[in-house]
């Protein structure tokens, strides 16, 4: 994580839960924040840094989780994040 970003992390309220473990990444750890509802994963073990996801946890467009990481939290839910998190960065599995 630079500098901004760990900036901008600070400013949420995130609970933390594990959602699995791989060998090669370390676990994968689900932030959703209690004040605006934002949700981000990260890997343990990798510089991969965070990235939004919706609410079942798949990950949404970059340009949605690089502005997401490069706002303070909103402190409220907002009416245009559910549209952002219809942006998915890909479709889901069937
Ligand atoms: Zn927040």
């Amino acid at each position: 994580m630079n500098d901004v970003t760990k900036r901008v992390w600070a400013t949420h309220d995130f609970k933390v839960k594990m959602l699995d473990w791989s060998g090669s990444r370390g676990s994968r750890l689900a932030y959703t924040c209690r004040l605006c509802g934002r949700k981000f994963c990260l890997f343990t073990i990798s510089n991969q840094g965070a990235w939004a996801v919706d609410g079942e946890g798949r990950a949404l467009q970059s340009a949605v989780s690089d502005r997401w990481l490069a706002e303070s939290c909103p402190r409220q839910t907002g009416t245009s994040d559910d549209e952002d998190r219809k942006l998915l960065s890909r479709p889901p599995a069937h």
